[in-house]
């Protein structure tokens, strides 16, 4: 009998997700692998996700991501409310072998708390692990809980109690990697492209100002807190500057968004997002956070299009300078990089992403950890006998 796993992808977006969306993108991608390999999946979502699974269960009809922008004691029900519904069919249910986890937080301290009796849990790390520390420096999963990060990087800069449960990395795959290596070339535009949330450790400032200062063409792509494009957050008016984002976008981004050298366009989506990514000279992260996973650099990759970064989190394991991309320590130096990446080779890009960052490589990996998480607690077990 193949393993059936409860898949928790939390109640914040559709999955797939309308358009945004790091975690719910990456179960998207997993699921189908996993059922190609013989896993049954309980898809714990929202009511308008649409990805196939065995069997599904939600307490939202829809995605909450809206309501994660409001203040926490309006909020922080939400999370849990969804977690109450997971715990409530693992106490009912006794055929599911491994819940595979992304809830941040909540997820790992609900999951934990439910002690030795419960099914075992892989809890996969979206996050700078900076955050949580109270959380993270104190958990206590027992045999039974085991974290994954997303990057060597991402995890080396976990607490100890954290590091204690983790049994290694996975990185992250895009669906656009299969088959990258014989995809035709595009005719290629002369714009650089920052894709992404708009938010301080993605750094569009910074890119815009260097954009702007070597009249490089940038195109910024990406929502701005729970608005989607520009006339959302105009219409959203002055309240809307509650969300640091928004007010990120407002005092740092948007002086050195001139509509002409760089152009805000909002949050874009499947073809259309491909294609804007497939045609840049290259994709831009100019970042000011430690990147934990990067789906938007494999995903980038994997359209053939090099990456330019700042030498930060996981992008030196994603990106090899010179083959795959260009990284720096200085990031006065990126827009040089930016013209630069003319010279790297796109097809090179796309065959390191049809290796590397295929679904199947990421969901063999996890059935590899699933298997480890399982087989955990009775190691232990024969120890102690
Ligand atoms: N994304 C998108 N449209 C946008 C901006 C982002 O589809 O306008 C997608 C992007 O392609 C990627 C995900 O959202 O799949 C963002 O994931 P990433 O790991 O890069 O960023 P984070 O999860 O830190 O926001």
């Amino acid at each position: 009998m193949g393993l059936t796993v409860l898949m928790n992808a939390g109640p914040w977006l559709a999955v797939p997700p309308p358009g945004y969306g790091g975690i719910e993108n990456v179960v998207a991608t997993l699921v189908p692998e996993l059922r190609k390999l013989g896993v049954r999946v309980l898809l714990a979502s929202v009511g308008s996700s649409t990805l196939a699974a065995d069997e599904r269960l939600s307490v939202f009809p829809d995605g909450q991501f809206e309501n994660l922008q409001r203040p926490y004691n309006q909020v922080c029900g939400v999370a849990q409310a969804h977690l109450h519904g997971v715990v409530r069919t693992l106490r009912e249910r006794d055929d599911i072998d491994l819940v595979h986890d992304h809830v941040e937080a909540v997820g790992l301290a609900t999951l934990a708390a439910l002690g030795p009796g419960a099914a075992p849990v892989l809890h996969t790390l979206h996050w700078d692990l900076g955050k949580h520390p109270d959380l993270y420096g104190t958990l206590d999963g027992g045999d039974r809980v085991r974290v994954n990060a997303v990057s060597a990087a991402q995890l080396a800069r976990a607490p100890r109690a954290l590091r204690a449960h983790a049994i290694g990395h996975v990185h992250l795959a895009t669906p656009l990697a299969v088959g990258a290596d014989r995809r035709a070339p595009v005719e290629v535009g002369d714009y650089a492209l920052i894709l992404g949330r708009i938010t301080p450790g993605k750094g569009q400032d910074t890119g815009a100002r260097l954009a702007r200062r070597a009249n490089i063409p940038l195109v910024l792509a990406g929502p701005v807190g729970p608005y989607r494009d520009p006339a959302e957050l105009a219409a959203a008016g002055a309240a809307a500057r509650q969300n640091p984002d928004v007010r990120f976008w407002y005092d740092e981004v948007a002086p050195h968004v001139d509509g002409v050298t760089v152009r805000w366009i909002g949050q874009v989506a499947g073809a259309e997002r491909d294609g804007l990514v497939a045609r840049a000279r290259a994709t831009l992260f100019p970042l000011r956070w430690e990147e934990p996973g990067g789906t938007a650099v494999v995903e980038s990759l994997a359209l053939g299009t090099p990456v330019v970064a700042t030498r930060r989190g996981c992008l030196p394991e994603l990106i090899e300078h010179g083959r795959t991309g260009l990284l720096t320590d200085d990031e006065d130096e990126l827009a040089d990089l930016v013209v630069a990446a003319g010279l790297v080779d796109r097809a090179e890009c796309a065959r390191e992403a049809a290796r590397r960052f295929t679904p199947e490589v990421m969901a063999r990996r996890y059935l590899e950890l699933y298997e480890r998480v399982r087989r955990q607690p009775v190691a232990v077990a024969v120890l102690a006998a």
